[in-house]
């Protein structure tokens, strides 16, 4: 198979999405794969926000109701341009809080340990903030962590069988929570099929969608999906600390949520100033307080990118784009042991590269002398994003030769094999 340049050329020629990267903002001469971490700024994203900053400082006070992005109606509206990443109805979902509180606030919602149901399960690959805030919420029930919440193993070290989630399935759960692309391997875990057989048994079930959210298409209504919540800044190109969002599905509607605050309110009836709380009738719901605006502003021009975009179209490149990385790995890195993580069929590869290699941590940081910009996962792993938005075939190619480069030159023996504080 050529994966020459050339090859490489005809596919930027040939993508529909090529158009795209001129409205971000590309750090200088760099190739940026770390758009799973955070996402670029695009300019879109830079007008809605001064958009929003403006209308501070013309309307003050007023801004709530006035200008073109209103801030009482905004975490709603942004919700509703959401929706057709989730395969979700617009009241479905809603932007507030950030990835960690979401899932506090979903786990004092849909947690209610009951008779024999008195755990919560998950996985041992999850992101670690995930497992510390289902533990302190088992902790707050006056519950032991170490009993009462049950991590699905992985036979080797990266991926989860589906089978050994639906077989730790037990009549002593009450509540499911898993990653829908796992942050390290990529793996996208089959939602439709452990939804199904969760609520066979009774069991609801929600899932962190971090690494799935402006990456592929989900169906989270079809599915049955219980509830979901993710951040903004990886895919979707929210910007630094921008408001994460929850999925709640419909026919959940009207249940009280576990943290109230004046936001959770019906809107028309948040300024009678009751002390009797009138929550809205759906996702709304699960707000706490005060939206955070300006975090929130420059999600208006990302997601009005991903309207013209779809998600289809960024699934498509996506898959192209990883597979093209993968093979070039495959056959220019073959010396030098690394070994791919990420699953290979497009079922269940998500938009992001795993490379294991004992050198990881000083190599990220060699290709980062070299303007390539991965991320280093400890102890062992490159991640690579490169982002159907705005990174291209060539990219790819470059990445793969100034690797080559840097493991034929030995470069990377330059450099600590120790993470930095940020990794
Ligand atoms: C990025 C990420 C988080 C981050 O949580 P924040 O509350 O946004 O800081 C949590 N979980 C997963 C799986 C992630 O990928």
């Amino acid at each position: 198979m050529n994966l020459d340049l050339s090859y490489a050329e005809n596919l930027d020629q040939q993508d529909e999405l090529k158009h795209f990267r001129n409205e971000f903002y590309i750090p200088n001469e760099t190739i940026y794969f770390d758009g799973n971490s955070l996402g670029l700024l695009s300019k879109r994203s830079e007008t809605s926000l001064f958009n929003i900053l403006n209308s501070w400082k013309q309307y003050a006070i007023d801004g709530w109701s006035e200008g073109e992005y209103p801030w009482f109606y905004l975490s709603e509206n942004l919700g509703d341009m959401t929706a057709p990443l989730l395969g979700a109805e617009p009241r479905e979902v809603i932007i507030t809080g950030s990835t960690t509180t979401n899932l506090h606030q979903l786990t004092a919602s849909f947690f209610s340990p009951n008779g024999k149901k008195m755990k919560i399960l998950a996985d041992e690959l999850n992101f670690p903030s995930d497992i510390y805030a289902l533990k302190s919420q088992l902790r707050l029930k006056g519950l032991d962590p170490s009993e009462n919440l049950v991590k699905v193993t992985s036979r080797n070290g990266h991926t989860l069988e589906t089978q050994d989630i639906i077989d730790a399935m037990t009549e002593e759960v009450a509540l499911i929570v898993l990653p829908s692309v796992l942050y390290r391997s990529g793996q996208i875990l089959d939602m439709k099929v452990l939804t199904k057989e969760a609520h066979k048994r009774g069991i609801y079930i929600g899932f962190d969608l971090c690494h799935s959210i402006g990456a592929i298409p989900h169906k989270l209504s079809e599915w049955g999906v219980d509830f979901a919540f993710w951040c903004t800044y990886k895919h979707l190109n929210g910007g630094p600390g921008s408001v994460g969002g929850i999925y709640i599905n419909k026919n959940h509607f009207g249940k009280a949520p576990g943290l109230a605050g004046w936001f959770s309110s019906d809107k028309s009836k948040q300024f009678d100033m009751e002390h009797t709380l009138t929550a809205a009738a759906d996702a709304g719901a699960y707000q706490i307080g005060t939206p955070h605006v300006l975090s929130a502003a420059p999600l208006y021009g990302a997601l009005e990118i991903f309207q013209e975009a779809t998600i289809e179209k960024v699934r498509k490149k996506s898959l192209l784009l990883t597979e093209y990385l993968m093979n070039l790995v495959d056959e220019k890195l073959i010396d030098y042991q690394f070994n791919i993580v990420s699953p290979r069929d497009e079922e269940t590869r998500g938009a992001h590269v795993f490379l294991e290699h004992p050198e990881a941590a000083r190599i990220c940081k060699a290709l980062k002398a070299h303007k390539v910009i991965p991320d280093f996962r400890a102890p062992n792993g490159v991640r690579l994003a490169p982002v159907a938005l705005y990174n291209t075939f060539q990219e790819v190619w470059h990445a793969v030769r100034i690797l080559v480069e840097i493991m034929e030159e030995k470069e990377y023996k330059k450099f600590e094999n120790e993470r930095g504080v940020i990794a």
